[in-house]
């Protein structure tokens, strides 16, 4: 008989920590700073726009490329925020969320061993998607605790099979957002090497301080890049899974080619109630980015009390800190400890990374939740750190090794 398990392509990754870090805080009935969901609604309107699509009998299938209404309010948002002009009918692609997008682009771009220059930290579904594609990572990391992108060490990992660049911007999970010299790097290398770059905007209505600015819009990058965006992140229902490609005409198709058999198009009511979001006014982008920046300061100011040390997030909805305070061997190690001891769901950052004891340090808090969300959790973290310090678990530190975990680690 055959084997009945997963390919081999698959087999590194295990269970995604997203998945393993909420069944714990299930289980420990924890306060869940771990996956990347808000505890609360996205705006009401938007959830009247769908009910209402659906009550108008908008259930069946939605044109392929992306509901004409939506692809219009997508072009017109970018041109609004980026000055781009994009041709809703040839230069976008609505995906099942941005997940569904970048293996996408990895399935219609790649050739088998054609390499992906990823920076680490990443979003876990970077190196599986580029794997279920066939093609190969190529990992440069971004050193801790500035998590820049340095130009030479991205050059050393350029190869003549190199085909594309993904970066993220505002990125997840140390919440930076691209500087000047940082996006004039990738510009550099992007045309010297002609490379394809799927720049990962997910976060682009959330930023703090500096406002995003995509890719798309420096020299060179308007045919060669493909900007990602999201309804779970900037209406805050990551449950929709509504996302888009926006890129030229060429690259555009083909990830359609991908999207058209991977899930053919997203849920049709919601598509609807995306293209109402797109269109709401800028107060709910003011006020959206007003409240995350409260939540922002309300978590950095709260961890710091807790011993942790870390930068205060330029973009996205995470934190990552500094737990050496703590003094545990290592992320995972320190993460499963929380939850069971502390009652604090968190991410170990070992996930999202290829080498892994670059974030034996660190651990992710997500600060999309209510203030009484955040509140709690910060207690418990000011409970469970006097408690170490009192040195009631001495005994208990557990000595996982991460670097003997799969792509996402065991907990
Ligand atoms: N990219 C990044 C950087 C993310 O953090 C996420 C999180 N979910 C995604 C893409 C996927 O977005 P979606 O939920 O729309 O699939
Ligand atoms: N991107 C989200 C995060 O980083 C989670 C996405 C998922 O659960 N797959 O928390």
């Amino acid at each position: 008989m055959r084997t009945l398990g997963v390919n081999s392509r698959l087999q590194p990754f295990g269970a995604t920590i997203f998945a393993q870090m909420t069944a714990l805080a299930v289980k420990h009935d924890a306060v869940n700073l771990g996956q990347g969901a808000p505890d609360f609604d996205g705006p009401e309107f938007l959830k009247e726009a769908a009910i209402k699509a659906i009550r108008d009998g908008r259930g069946q299938y939605a044109r392929m490329t992306g509901l004409p209404e939506l692809t219009s309010a997508i072009a017109q948002r970018f041109m609004h925020t980026s000055g781009v002009s994009v041709d809703p009918e040839r230069e976008i692609v609505v995906t099942c969320g941005a997940t569904e997008a970048i293996l996408d682009c990895m399935l219609a771009l790649l050739e088998p061993g054609d390499e992906v220059l990823l920076f680490e930290p990443f979003y876990d579904s970077y190196l599986a998607s580029v794997a279920m594609a066939g093609g190969v990572a190529k990992v440069v990391t971004l050193e801790a605790p500035e998590f820049r992108i340095d130009e030479n060490t991205m050059r050393a990992a350029i190869t003549p099979k190199t085909r594309v660049m993904l970066v993220n911007s505002p990125h997840n999970p140390s919440g930076r957002i691209l500087d000047d010299a940082e996006r004039a790097a990738i510009v550099r290398v992007a045309n010297e090497f002609d490379l394809i770059v799927i720049s990962d905007e997910v976060y682009e209505e959330l930023w703090y301080e500096t406002p995003h600015r995509t890719l798309m819009t420096e020299p060179g990058m308007r045919e060669r890049t493909i900007v990602l965006g999201s309804v779970g992140k900037s209406f805050s229902f990551t449950g929709w899974k509504v996302g888009w490609a926006i890129a030229s005409a060429p690259l555009a198709a083909a990830v359609r080619s991908a999207h058209q058999f991977a899930s053919f198009c997203a849920p049709t009511p919601l598509q609807i109630a995306a293209a109402t979001a797109l269109a709401a006014p800028a107060k709910y982008f003011e006020d959206f980015r007003a409240e995350y920046r409260a939540r922002r300061d309300r978590m950095i100011n709260g961890v710091r009390a807790c011993g942790f040390t870390c930068a205060s997030p330029e973009g996205s909805y995470f934190v990552l800190a500094d737990h050496s305070a703590f003094g545990f061997a290592d992320d995972v190690a320190f993460c499963r400890h929380l939850v069971e001891h502390g009652g604090i769901a968190s991410i170990p950052p070992s996930a999202f990374y290829v080498n892994k004891a670059k974030a034996k340090h660190l651990v992710r808090f997500a600060f999309c939740k209510k203030d009484a969300t955040l509140d709690a959790a910060l207690t418990r973290l000011s409970i469970y750190r006097e408690r170490v310090l009192n040195g009631e678990f001495a005994s208990l530190t557990p000595a996982t090794s991460v670097e003997k975990a799969g792509h996402a680690p065991s907990l």
